[in-house]
Parts: C-alpha cells; structure tokens; sequence
C-alpha cells in the first residue's frame, strides 16, 4: 500500500513537472522596432541626456541600457554598423566591410548595395540606379522572423539612406524606403516590389518634402541651455549655411532644388518626417496589431550628416537629439496606442560614433589630424620602387583599406624584406599608427594585438584589402578613391573609443530595465530579439543579453 502510494505520488510529482516545464513560453513581442540613430555616440546619453524629456528619456529610464556597448571592428562605418545591427554578426561574416569597396573583378569600387540588375522604384520623379541587399552574406533578423514564425512577420524599413534602409531588411520586406534626392522624394527598389507600394505612396503625395522648403531650423531650447560654442572651431557646413542658428531650408533657385534637399536632409526636420512616415506604417499595415509578430525598422540619418559637418560638440548636433527625443516620444506614444504598451518590444542603437573636430581637439593639445589616402598611397608606391625597381604598381585605397596586384602580393611573400619595407614606410606617414598585410592579421591577433583583432573582425576575403592602415587617434581618413570628399569636419571608421562606442537600449516587452556595465556589442542585438521571438539565427557573432530579460522571458518559464 505504501509503496503505491508513493510511486502515485512520484508519478503526480513527474506530470506536474512535465506540465511545469511545458508550461507556454511568454507570447512573443507582437512587434519588433529596430531604432538606429545615424552616429550617435555612447556618450551623447551622458552629456546631452539630461535634456531630454520624450522617447529617448523614456527608452533611458524604462529599457535595459548597456553602457558599455561598442562595436568590436575597425570599419565603424554606415553600412557595415546596419548590418551588424539586423544580422547579429560582424563584417567578417556579414560580408559588408564598408559604404563601399575595391571590387577586384570589374576594378572599380562599388557602393555596399548597388545591384546592377535593380532598378529604382521611385515615389517622385525617375531616378536611375539599382539597390539591393545581395552582398550581404548573412539573413537577417527580420528575414528569419519571415521565414520561421508561424504567421510570417510583416517588415517595414524606413531611412534617408538606401545602404540603411535596406541592410535593416534584408531579402525580402512590406515596404523598404528611402530618400532620393535625385526623385526630389522617397523611393524603393525593384529587389522588393515590382511597383509603388500604396502606403508609401499616399503618405508621400500627401507629405511632400517640398512643403519643408522655407523652414528655419532654429535652436528648440533657450541658447543659455545648450553646451559647448555654436561657432565651434573647424564646423564646416555647406557653404548656405553658417557655423551659427539658424540654418534656413532654401533652394538655390525659385523651386526646390538640390541645395533644398541637402539641407533638409542634414536637418531635424528629416528625422520628424521619418518618424511620421513610420507611424503611418503601422496604421497602414496595422503592424503589431495581427496574429503574428511584425518588424518595423527606421534610421534616423539626420545626426550623421549634422555631426559631420558640425562634430560631436555642436549646438546643431545637440539640438538634433532634442528634436529626435521629441520624434520618438510621438513614435512610441502611437505604439502604444496602436500596438499596446507591453506588447512590443524596442532596440535602440547606433552604427557608429564620431571623433571630435581635429582642430578642436589640437586646441586641447592631442595630437589630431586629417590623413590623406593619397600619402599613403605614394607612400607604399615609393617603397615598392625602391624594392622591385621603377614601375606602376597600381595601389588603390578606400579608407584602412588598399589593395595590390596579385603579383606584387606575390613578390612580397617572396621577400620578407621588402614587405617589412613597405609596413616601415607606410607607418612613417604622419597620422598612422599601424598597418598590417592581411595575411597576417591571424597571427598578430592571435598574439593579443588588439588592433590586428579589430581588422580581423572586420575582414572579408575578396572585399578587404591587402594592406591594413589605422590611423593614429584623432586622426582619420579624408579621401576615397582617390578623390578629395567634401570637406567634413570629422568623421569616424576608426577601432577608437570614439567611433565604435553606441548605445544600446533595450525596451518593452520581455526586457528588464536597468543600468548594466558588462561589455556588449551592437552584434547582440539581433540574437536578443531572435531569442525573444523564439526564431533562431543561421550565424551570429553576438550572444543574447541574458542579464535584460524579464522574469517571463521563455528562458526563466523554462527553468522553473
Ligand atoms: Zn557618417
């Protein structure tokens, strides 16, 4: 009798486990929103935070904020931050190691997304071109959640930038828009839709950008709030605008041209209308508000193009994150309206910083500066004539990267001596730290270089180059191609604490707020949201923030 009673007891004791360890996972978030801010620092949350009272205040307080969060490579650049941020994994991987790169094959470089067999869906005037995600090499979040959720989650990007745009979607997506200055409006590609889409359209016919023309951009606080010197030594605006508020929208002719979209576009007033274009996409397609789990993905550009041309110490650039503060508090207050609070879940980021103006940063005694690819060009062009004799050794640049002829590459695996030559020379250009060939990038890391393992992670066979070049910090790369860029301040894409330090914000759904100091990469976003939905990733670099999430997470249920 005993011992019936007891194995009955030990049988109920085994059901109730089995039923507490099947018990259902949370929901997942019925929407997901990726929020990335084109070159917003980490520490712009310190320095400039405490202004804020809207969206960015409310994703401070209430969301799991890492502070020590940084991407890990040397390309801290546009397009290979986006697709770190929606694939969960680094260039070495994703495959996207710049805005652009020396394609050997047709010996040009070509910009991360062009895709000759595209054409530009436009929602104004035609523009040419083609865009698509086929060099990247890894799914991204939100094609997962297509292809694995019960309900294929719907996908929604939106930027000014078509490498943003359409790195955050991926594959396939709803909608996929970006600013075209060109079509005088927003367009899409024909990688996504075969026509309009007609959202899209109906939001754009009735919100024209042009109706932005005439606009002031004027300070939104009171001057005495704002840091630092509007007039700061080395802004370098287009040449309509001063270094001083106010900055008018005005076309160079009677109608809106050119000049009118450019500097709408380094403008708050880009950042408002991207958040209103998102919020009509959610009523739209009433994403969030279906059986399944949507994606809705926006980067705001507006800070990029201001923080170059004004750099991290500006009226302008602390301005734009008080009006971006105010854009999103409008966003996620219609969140909630719309897709419940609690329902969705949020990740805010960057996918890059920004070094300090180097004539500001010269002021302050650091040595800084601008280095100029072509230096270093000649540099090593020099060295290679002094090891293999007069010739033209067709060194190409973009940025750390050059690339030489498979011969020459040859030649130096040949003569240990004359590759030490070139590294000598190139380092003794003013400016440059390091420079590494990228055959022995492996081994260098695997010794503990930090610098060497930052390239590595941002090393893409084929794409990166053969010579590796860091600037020294403070210092950067002006040029590409071989062609002088418009005279930014500063600019990033650096392995410096300054461009690869973002924040990372995570908000709502499954997440517990809080403060947390471990180390965390913008790669670990996209695995977090994939665990959250429950979808998994075919090859990610980043790992799940296991410290943000909340008692219900599925993991926690789970472990009981
Ligand atoms: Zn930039």
């Amino acid at each position: 009798m005993y011992t019936v009673v007891c194995r009955t007891l030990a049988a109920m004791l085994v059901l109730l486990a089995a039923a507490a360890a099947h018990a259902a996972p949370a929901p997942p978030p019925r929407l997901v929103v990726v929020i990335v801010v084109d070159q917003m620092r980490g520490d712009y949350i310190a320095r400039y935070g405490y202004q804020w009272t809207g969206g960015l205040r409310r994703l401070v307080d209430g969301g799991a904020w890492f502070r020590r969060a940084a991407y890990p490579y040397l390309t801290t650049v546009t397009c290979v931050g986006h697709a770190t941020v929606s694939t969960g994994a680094f260039p070495r991987t994703h495959g996207i190691v710049g805005n652009s790169w020396f394609d050997r094959e047709t010996g040009r470089s070509v910009g991360c997304t062009a895709d000759p067999k595209q054409t530009i869906i436009s929602y104004g005037a035609p523009a040419g071109g083609g865009e698509s995600p086929w060099r990247l090499q890894t799914a991204t979040l939100s094609d997962e959640l297509r292809t694995q959720m019960p309900v294929p989650a719907r996908v929604v990007t939106l930027s000014l930038k078509e490498r943003t745009a359409i790195m955050l979607a991926g594959d396939r997506a709803d909608a996929v828009t970006w600013f075209n200055p060109a079509a005088g409006g927003f367009v899409t590609s024909s990688a996504y839709t075969s026509a309009p889409v007609p959202f899209v359209a109906a939001f754009t016919k009735a919100n024209p950008v042009t109706a932005d023309a005439g606009k002031v951009w004027t300070r939104t606080l009171p001057e005495s709030q704002y840091l630092h010197a509007d007039a700061g030594t080395g802004e370098k605006p287009a040449a309509y605008w001063s270094a001083e508020f106010p900055h008018a929208l005005k076309a160079k002719s009677e109608a809106p041209d050119a000049q009118f979209f450019e500097a709408w576009e380094t403008s708050p007033f880009s950042d408002d209308y991207l958040g209103r274009l998102a919020i009509a996409s959610v009523d739209a397609l009433k994403l969030g508000q279906g059986s399944g789990t949507d994606f809705l993905g926006v980067s705001f550009s507006a800070l990029d193009l201001v923080g170059h041309d004004f750099g991290p110490a500006s009226h302008e650039v602390q301005d734009t994150l008080v009006r971006l503060d105010r854009t999103l508090g409008a966003l996620l207050a219609h969140l909630d309206r719309g897709v419940g609070a609690g329902n969705y879940v949020v990740a805010f980021t960057a996918d890059h910083g920004a070094a300090p103006i180097p004539e500001q940063a010269a002021a302050a005694a650091i040595d800084a500066g601008r280095l100029d690819s072509a230096t270093v060009r000649q540099a090593t062009q020099k060295a290679l004539e002094a090891a293999f004799g007069p010739g033209e050794y067709l060194v190409r640049s973009q940025y750390s990267d050059l690339i030489l002829p498979p011969d020459v590459l040859e030649k130096l695996r040949r003569d240990p001596a004359a590759a030490r030559e070139v590294l000598r020379a190139v380092r003794a250009v003013p400016g440059v730290a390091a420079a590494y060939f990228a055959e022995d990038l492996d081994s260098h890391a695997a010794a503990g270089d930090r610098d060497a393992r930052a390239a590595l992670l941002s090393y893409y066979p084929g794409r990166s180059g053969d010579l590796i070049v860091m600037p020294k910090p403070y210092w950067f790369f002006v040029t590409a191609d071989g062609s002088p860029q418009p005279g930014s301040a500063t600019s990033h894409g650096t392995m410096y604490g300054y461009d690869q330090q973002v924040p990372i914000i995570l908000y709502g759904r499954g997440i517990k707020p809080g403060e947390y100091a471990r180390q965390a990469t913008p790669a670990d976003i996209a695995p977090t949201l994939a665990y959250l939905c429950g979808v998994t990733l075919a090859h990610a670099d980043g790992e799940v923030l296991i410290e943000a999430l909340a008692p219900t997470a599925p993991s926690v249920q789970r472990g009981r």
